[in-house]
């Protein structure tokens, strides 16, 4: 039988990551099956022991358990540590890992050709999902890091555990230029963007949105404002590649699933 791996989260049909593993198991020669797993809000743990008892080896975990994964697992990287979230559990050793932010700058640097040092950059939201980028971010090399969020203080709190990180309100956010603008706010899910001062995306702005697989409010008004705009699909696929070595110790080539899956 092959070894069973799936993400979990709540909402989680959308997700791609099952196309991404079967490539990746393709490619490498890897006999695994990756399902997808839409635990009760309120029963992420019960969900797990169900996956494990049915045999299942690890599994990403994505919204809204990052934090409950984190409480989880029994030992966990450093990385993941920092960002007190884990999207990647392997089950034999109860090891909770934090590949959302490796995966992002992999995607900004060697998919895209992004140099980050010295660069300012501006992250949009405070959840799972900037908690899980900040400490890859910082150690990219930034000039300077600005998290916003709707609710200030969990922006602050953010920006405490990540010595270096500037919080602030959006309405704070007034005429510095930043050359990167990342999303990781959950708005583009519901069709909405997070409140943005007029002139922040311009053409000389990278505007980066972590959902994928839809066009989104944020991604329509960078390309009106002339900013390259650019969706979270790399970071997928970057993240799932790290995800599938901690689980089987090979690095799935990540180029040729990313071409696929944009349909190029
Ligand atoms: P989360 O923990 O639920 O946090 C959601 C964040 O979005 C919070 O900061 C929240 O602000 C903010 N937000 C929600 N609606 C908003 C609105 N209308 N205006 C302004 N801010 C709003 O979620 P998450 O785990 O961080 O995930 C965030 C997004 O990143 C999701 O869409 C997820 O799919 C995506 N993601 C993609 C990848 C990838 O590989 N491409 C990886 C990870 C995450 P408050 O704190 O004020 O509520």
């Amino acid at each position: 039988m092959s070894d069973r791996y799936a993400v979990i989260g709540n909402p989680v049909a959308h997700s791609k990551s099952p196309a991404v593993h079967a490539q990746f198991a393709r490619a490498t020669g890897q006999d695994i099956d990756y399902g997808c797993i839409e635990a009760p809000l309120d029963g992420f743990a019960d969900a797990i022991a169900r996956f494990r008892a049915a045999g299942g080896k690890g599994c990403n975990v994505t919204l809204p358990f990052k934090r409950d994964a984190f409480n989880l697992a029994q030992r966990v990287s450093e990385r993941a540590r920092l960002a007190q979230a884990v999207n990647t559990l392997r089950f034999e050793d109860s090891f909770g890992d934090n590949t959302d932010g490796i995966g992002l700058v992999r995607d900004l640097t060697e998919n895209m050709g992004v140099a980050l040092h010295g660069r300012a950059l501006l992250v949009l939201g405070a959840g799972g999902a900037a908690q899980g980028v900040a400490g890859a971010l910082l150690g990219a090399g930034l000039r300077r890091l600005v998290i916003a969020n709707r609710t200030l203080s969990r922006a602050q709190a953010l920006a405490k555990r990540f010595p270096g990180v500037i919080a602030q309100g959006y309405d704070a956010l007034g005429a510095e230029h930043f050359d990167v603008v990342v999303n990781a706010t959950s708005a583009g899910l519901a069709g909405e963007s997070p409140p943005l001062p007029e002139g922040l995306l311009n053409e000389n702005t990278l505007a980066y949105d972590m959902v994928y697989g839809r066009d989104t409010p944020f991604l329509a008004r960078a390309r009106a404002a002339g900013a390259r705009a650019v969706d979270g699909l790399g970071m997928l696929v970057e993240q799932a590649a790290e995800s599938f070595f901690i689980w089987r110790g090979v690095r799935p080539a990540t180029r040729p699933v990313l071409a696929k899956l944009r349909g190029s």
